[in-house]
């Protein structure tokens, strides 16, 4: 599923049709696709992204997409005939060449929507991690109003936007947090440690995204996601996988305790 490294991937993927202009805009998915603007004419002035969603700033208007489960971009060329589960496609020119680009989802959880405004979803996420760092003043004071545990607040776009179960997961074990900590328990220390591990394993996962892009393989970044059962990499005790607030959540009992080790909480 799509966290802020992937989706920053569909971004490097569609930044070079910075400067395209649109030449048409199809799908007959209804509900992949929106639309609320004219976009053909139109010029892609910026391709950007905040959190999991994705903004193509146009001369009028915006594209904005979310990958949802599945989705992902392609470009490829006008002839090229419609790839597996393509829902929208996106014919753009730039000096003279035609680039298609094609919108695939299987599952259609994602979204593509054409708007003249920013919508909701795009104005009420928080800051990006990777754009605007992480404010830790911040995400202490909003950690300390939620007694949820601190896995499920992590998730909370609004704290941190493109933070999704896998990037969450992976920052708790680094920082040596049990995912179940109540949220409000957490103090300067632990929003710092978190902040760090965050940062490290987008960073991660960003390498690895890229090697594979380039044909290479890069060290596989997960250390605890999708490892249940096998031995933590910290101290050897199996990992156990828990839900969580609804979500798959692979934790070491052994090593991750309800405080970090230089801080212990009363
Ligand atoms: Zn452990």
């Amino acid at each position: 599923m799509p966290e802020l490294p992937e989706v920053e991937m569909a971004r490097r993927t569609l930044e070079p049709l910075t400067g395209a202009t649109i030449v048409s805009v199809a799908s007959e998915d209804r509900r992949v696709f929106a639309s609320s603007l004219d976009a053909v004419g139109r010029v892609i002035r910026r391709v950007g992204r905040r959190g999991k969603w994705l903004r193509l700033e146009l001369d009028e208007g915006f594209v904005f997409s979310h990958l949802g489960m599945t989705g992902g971009f392609q470009l490829t060329t006008a002839k090229a005939p419609a790839l597996p589960f393509e829902r929208v496609r996106l014919d753009v020119v730039r000096r003279g060449k035609t680039t298609s680009v094609r919108y695939t989802d299987s599952r259609r959880f994602g979204r593509f929507i054409v708007s003249a405004t920013d919508i909701e979803a795009w104005s009420e996420l928080g800051p990006d991690p990777l754009l605007d760092g992480i404010d830790q003043e911040r995400v202490l004071a909003f950690m300390k109003k939620r007694k949820r545990a601190v896995k499920e607040v992590l998730l909370d776009q609004a704290l941190l936007a493109g933070v999704g179960n896998i990037l969450a997961i992976e920052a708790l074990w680094g920082a040596a947090i049990d995912p179940r900590t109540p949220s409000r328990s957490m103090n300067e220390r632990d929003v710092h440690v978190i902040a760090r591990e965050l940062r490290a394993v987008i960073r991660r996962t960003l390498r690895y995204r890229e090697a594979g892009r380039h044909a290479g393989h890069g060290k596989e970044p997960f250390r605890v996601y999708g490892h249940a059962k096998e031995p933590c990499p910290r101290c050897g005790t199996p990992l156990k996988h828990i839900v969580l607030g609804g979500r798959g959540t692979t934790y070491c009992p052994g090593c991750q305790k309800r405080h970090t080790p230089d801080s212990p909480r009363k």
